[in-house]
């Protein structure tokens, strides 16, 4: 990935910087297929607000306070972004106690819960939140609930960074429902005082099912006060829909780890791809899956740099599938303004490492 300039008069200038698209065909005026292999790419994919926040954020932050800067896990869920990061001298590690006193620290766009804010704090590490905004609205609306002393049940899968950081804000109150099959058995104190609320990136099929069963069960269950699964997740599901019942194979880049990434595979298949992979990139892409193959689809999840998604294309004009139409299904304008720590330093310009207040927990 070609580092986002690092202006702050922009600071949320877009990362995604191989967007030519002029060898494909026009959106909206689907071409009639001659029967020749061909290329559906999905629209939107890729890089989303939260992710192109949290990068910028980190590159920012390198620039500013020069390096190391630490991030708190994977700033996001792409191989390819970490690496580029760290070459870059981002340092990325488990947790809190790994960090020297006062350095700074990048937590990333899944969040986290407020103990590590705690314990950030107790080692006056300078830290700037890169949380998602839409995952903090999903944390707030569980202070919220908690508050009202409701029992939340999050679906969502167990371990994840973005579980554990939301259940963290709640978790006397807070139960994980990781699978539909989990709704079935699940016990509850009060099935009159119940809400759900959602991880960001799931299938929002397998979700609904979770909460049809859950509602058959709790006649009460409250929802969320809006949708919790982003925008972002369920544009790129909506996209890959699209394609994957005309398409043989569906190829979906993204790491193993992104949760957006694999649920684009399970989407596709379940549209009705024949077949769809996940890949980190072209060099994971297997020559034995084109077998028989005529129309490719290929879509990539919410923290993949379009870099890899052209390499792919790439590869695949290569064996003959030159022939690229994308198909989109809505447009995607959102921007998001980077952290407010880091903003106010960018304002303040370069200069000698500042002791930034830790925001109080
Ligand atoms: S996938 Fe959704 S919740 Fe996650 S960073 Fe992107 S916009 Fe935010």
């Amino acid at each position: 990935m070609t580092p986002a300039p690092l202006d702050t008069a922009d600071p949320v200038a877009p990362a995604d910087d191989c967007n030519d698209t002029s060898t494909l065909a026009a959106s909206g005026r689907r071409p009639a297929w001659d029967g020749r292999k061909r290329v559906l790419l999905a629209a939107p994919r890729g890089y989303c607000a939260g992710v192109d926040r949290a990068v910028i954020a980190v590159e920012k932050a390198l620039e500013l306070y020069g390096a190391p800067v630490y991030v708190r896990k994977e700033i996001v869920h792409n191989k390819h972004v970490v690496r580029t990061l760290s070459e870059r001298g981002a340092v990325f590690v488990d947790e809190t106690d790994a960090v020297p006193e006062g350095e700074h620290l990048v937590f990333s766009a899944h969040g986290v819960s407020p103990a590590v804010r705690e314990a950030a704090a107790a080692r006056s590490l300078q830290t700037i939140d890169a949380t998602c905004p839409l995952v903090t609205k999903v944390h707030k609306e569980a202070v919220r609930f908690a508050k009202q002393d409701a029992e939340i049940l999050l679906i969502g899968h167990t371990g994840h960074e973005e579980v554990e950081g939301t259940a963290g804000e709640a978790p006397d109150h807070i139960t994980v429902v990781d699978s539909p099959e989990v709704a079935d058995t699940i016990q509850v104190k009060d099935p009159d005082n119940l809400v759900w609320l959602s991880q960001t990136t799931l299938s929002v099929d397998e979700t609904m099912e979770t909460v049809r069963r859950l509602r058959q069960r709790f006649p009460n269950l409250q929802d969320p006060p809006s949708d919790d699964i982003c925008y972002a997740t369920s544009n790129r599901q909506v996209a890959v829909k699209k394609i994957a019942p005309e398409a043989d194979l569906v190829i979906v880049v993204g790491s193993a780890n992104s949760s957006n990434s694999v649920r684009l595979v399970e989407v596709a298949l379940d549209a009705g791809a024949r077949a769809s992979h996940r890949v980190d990139g072209a060099h994971e892409v297997d020559d034995a899956w084109f077998e028989g193959v005529t129309t490719v689809g290929v879509t990539s999840g919410a923290s993949v740099p379009e870099i890899l998604v052209r390499e792919v294309l790439e590869l695949l004009a290569a064996r003959g599938y030159g022939q690229v139409e994308e198909v989109t299904t809505a447009q995607e304008d959102l921007v998001f303004s980077l952290p407010t720590d880091l903003r106010r330093d960018l304002k303040a310009g370069p200069g000698p490492r500042r002791s930034l207040p830790v925001t109080p927990v």
